[in-house]
């Protein structure tokens, strides 16, 4: 990520129709790449159909853009990001909410020119105080359809504060809750649910599993983390409504042959579970094995989320920096850990480099290396019409991607460059 943050350069006037149409790309389509045109509206932001437009409106582009043989994905989504750019989304600032305003629009700006077009600002376990002030600036975001805004945010993700003391990782056990009354519980420590999107919780806490239906039918999202749970545990919690698991393999009971734990739920039968969760994983490098990262893909890949974890630290030099509640984190390269205990404490990669992991690591098609930053945490979020994929009437958020070949020792290492970024219809960063 980078240090300084560019400006955003506004797309080109569009004085007519304002339609554009980018041709000589490859569209990302289900599993494939496939070589197409892609139509949109600079005025309505969203994606259209082109055949219509040509056949029965006869109405000619504003401007074709020639991609050059490179690929047009939708933008990306990172379901987990805790802060970037020096701001941390957990942390009020001394000059109080409208500085903390200042930061969330600052992250926005920022992180739409690594191609993350949405995103859920996620909180990590903190006191009462804080989600009441912080989460009225992280609702969603994109109701204005403003481009200049840069990433939109789709709602917050609680992580905590409902979750395992013994399994809280960077978590500051001390502000941990039990969640003893159910959904009033939850209510008077967050304030109001109306900003959120996702809430990670350990479902084997007392009353956390009823609050799990009241939690669904209110859209958001109960993903299982931090946590303890047995496979038994977990699979209630599916049944009784959480559709997403929160950094697979991080933070909870390790694969067990006897009892496979929160992991065993990729290999649940239709018999026993409706629908087998989503799952996000860090591939940094740091937080899992490639092969684990496999493993997992190939029990569910419809349910592979790509998420950063990414925290304020990204971007910065290496160094020592205060973190909440007067711990220390130690930034070492990409690698970030707690100075009193040496857990890792978060990640500072970019989403895109991620999928570069990925795709070496797996073996993956780049489509399905990008679906999973793009269609399927929309699927996730329940946005699949709107965010995340190429079809007509969809959001015109998009990445312009170059795949670079052949890199490392064994020259058979891929690479996904960021190259442009349109939200809503308009770019918004051009690489140099
Ligand atoms: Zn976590």
């Amino acid at each position: 990520m980078p240090s300084a943050i560019p400006t955003i350069t506004h797309g080109p006037t569009t004085n007519g129709s304002g339609v554009i149409k980018f041709t000589n790309c490859l569209l990302v389509q289900k599993n494939d790449l496939i070589q197409g045109d892609l139509w949109i509206s600079s005025i309505s932001g969203k994606i259209l159909n082109g055949q219509e437009i040509l056949y029965e409106q006869r109405t000619a582009p504003d401007e074709i853009i020639d991609l050059g043989g490179r690929i047009l994905s939708p933008g990306l989504i990172d379901v987990q990001l805790n802060g970037a750019y020096g701001f941390d989304f957990s942390v009020i600032p001394e000059e109080g909410t409208n500085a903390y305003s200042k930061g969330v629009n600052r992250v926005n700006r920022g992180l739409v020119t690594t191609g993350v077009t949405s995103y859920l600002p996620t909180l990590t376990s903190q006191r009462p105080e804080v989600y009441q002030q912080a989460l009225p600036f992280l609702g969603p975001s994109g109701s204005p359809r403003n481009p200049a805004h840069g990433s939109e945010s789709l709602g917050a993700h609680c992580e905590g504060p409902f979750l395992s003391p013994t399994k809280n990782g960077i978590h500051n056990i001390d502000v941990l809750q039990t969640p003893y009354n159910g959904l009033p519980t939850l209510q008077s420590c967050y304030g109001s649910l109306t900003p959120i999107k996702m809430i990670t919780l350990a479902p084997e806490l007392p009353s956390a599993l009823s609050t799990i239906p009241s939690l669904a039918s209110q859209d958001i999202v109960v993903s299982i983390g931090h946590s303890e749970a047995s496979y038994e545990e977990a699979k209630a919690s599916v049944k009784a409504g959480a559709t997403m698991i929160t950094h697979l393999f991080n933070a909870m009971r390790p694969l067990h042959h006897r009892n496979p734990g929160i992991f065993g739920l990729l290999g649940s039968t239709s018999h026993s579970i409706a629908q087998k969760p989503y799952f996000g994983i860090i591939a940094d490098g740091i937080h899992l094995h490639p092969t684990s990262i496999k493993i997992a893909w190939h029990a569910h890949p419809e349910g592979l989320i790509l998420v950063t974890d990414a925290m304020r630290l990204a971007g910065m030099p290496d160094g020592i920096y205060d973190w909440t509640n007067g711990s220390r984190i130690v930034k070492n390269g990409a690698l970030l850990t707690l100075e009193e205990n040496g857990k890792i404490a978060g990640s500072s990669i970019e989403l895109v480099e991620c999928v570069t992991n990925f795709l070496n690591w797996t073996g993956a098609s780049v489509s399905e290396a990008l679906k999973a930053v793009t269609a399927t945490p929309a699927k996730m979020l329940g946005c699949e019409d709107v965010k995340g994929c190429l079809r007509e009437g969809a959001d015109a958020d998009l990445v312009v991607l170059d795949l670079q070949d052949g890199l490392g020792e064994s020259r058979r290492e891929k690479k996904l460059v960021v190259d442009q970024v349109w939200k809503f219809g308009q770019k918004v960063f051009e690489k140099k």
